[in-house]
């Protein structure tokens, strides 16, 4: 597999630690924004589909703690659920971790550094631990205490006082100690390409191709990750139609949508002077704002923001569901009942990223 910067149009070949290669002209807070792209063809990670069957690529080293084969819940007639917190640790990321894991130990590495505010670095340390990898975990003080509980499993954890701090942190951390693998989810491709089996997996187990998918745009490389294979599929003639990506944030804290509406077409846009602890957190997705952007200018994504009062309101009417996901995954659920007033007939299915971790209490 080739990797091409679309910056400098220079040409990688995988693997290849992404930290080794900058513009630190269009970086925020010291981290370079996803300007990867992958040139043709990665042999390395073909999803092969035949017969309603998904074989996934083989690996150096596979995982005893497969992520897959979630279920896909009826949830009214047209409206479909697709359950990624069944997942061993909980979300969707850990669908990346094989491939991810697998890159560490081709760079001969013995020690990977993340930050994350949650599911990432339960994710990475896990995994971390089954492969016999050191995890070094950057969070800030803010993430709630289950989670906490989950990331001190990792081998060293450093606290910082704020969400912005935290990566600046991560960064410094990261550009001293070369021998510690650079574990940025947010624009770490093999681990991007990992995730892709879900849409395979909703072709598989749905009688038809959806109209739309629904998933909550968090980092946003979930939405590329399935959009990728959505593409695949279409080519290799499996699907006759690409599902429309609804790309789920937040008001206020929804960066991409302001973008696109605002025509701004750079790698990366963020909320200007945040006060909200969500309009910080959000700004995290603007590492991927050029990718998502160009699905919008395709036609092939489309953005639903909701807010806070949408949010609880679906929460009162439906406890239950409140008490198994986390606050993002409601917020799909929130923005799917909005979608579906004006798309009655649209075949959808809404992506549920991650268990409540917080003993069934919810939080921002
Ligand atoms: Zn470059």
């Amino acid at each position: 597999m080739i990797l091409v910067c679309e910056i400098c149009k220079k040409q990688f070949s995988y693997p290849m630690e992404q930290i080794n290669h900058r513009h630190s002209d269009i970086e925020l807070d010291l981290v370079p924004p996803n300007f990867w792209t992958i040139k043709d063809y990665f042999p390395e990670f073909e999803i092969k589909f035949l017969n309603r069957k998904i074989i996934l690529p083989k690996v150096q080293k596979e995982t005893k703690n497969k992520a897959r084969n979630t279920p896909i819940i009826r949830y009214s007639e047209n409206v479909f659920l697709k359950d990624e917190s069944v997942n061993p640790t909980g979300s969707f990321k850990d669908r990346g971790m094989e491939n991810f894991m697998n890159e560490i130990i081709m760079h001969k590495k013995r020690e990977v550094a993340v930050v994350s505010c949650g599911s990432g670095a339960i994710s990475i340390v896990h995994y971390a631990k089954e492969y016999g990898i050191k995890s070094i975990v950057f969070v800030h003080r803010g993430v709630d205490d289950f989670s906490l509980q989950q990331i001190k499993n990792a081998d060293e954890v450093f606290y910082s006082d704020t969400f912005v701090k935290s990566y600046e942190d991560f960064m410094e951390y990261s550009l001293e100690h070369k021998e510690v693998f650079w574990g940025f989810l947010n624009t770490n491709v093999s681990y991007m390409l990992g995730l892709r089996s879900m849409a395979y997996e909703i072709i598989r187990d749905m009688k038809e191709v959806p109209d739309t998918v629904i998933i909550p745009c968090g980092s946003g490389m979930d939405i590329i990750a399935q959009n990728l294979a959505f593409r695949e599929m279409y080519n290799a003639g499996i699907i006759s139609k690409i599902p429309k990506i609804g790309v789920v944030e937040i008001i206020g804290g929804n960066p991409i949508k302001q973008g696109f509406e605002k025509g701004i077409d750079s790698y990366l846009y963020v909320i200007e002077n945040p006060t909200s602890s969500k309009t910080i957190l959000s700004n995290d997705t603007c590492f991927n704002y050029r990718k998502i952007y160009d699905m919008a200018s395709r036609n092939e994504a489309f953005f639903i923001s909701v807010n806070d009062s949408q949010i609880d309101s679906f929460i009162l009417m439906n406890p239950e569901i409140m008490a198994k996901y986390d606050y993002t995954s409601i917020s799909a659920m929130a923005a799917t009942e909005e979608y579906i007033k004006c798309n009655r007939n649209a075949t959808i299915v809404t992506v549920l990223t991650c268990k409540n971790r917080n003993g069934g209490i919810l939080h921002e």
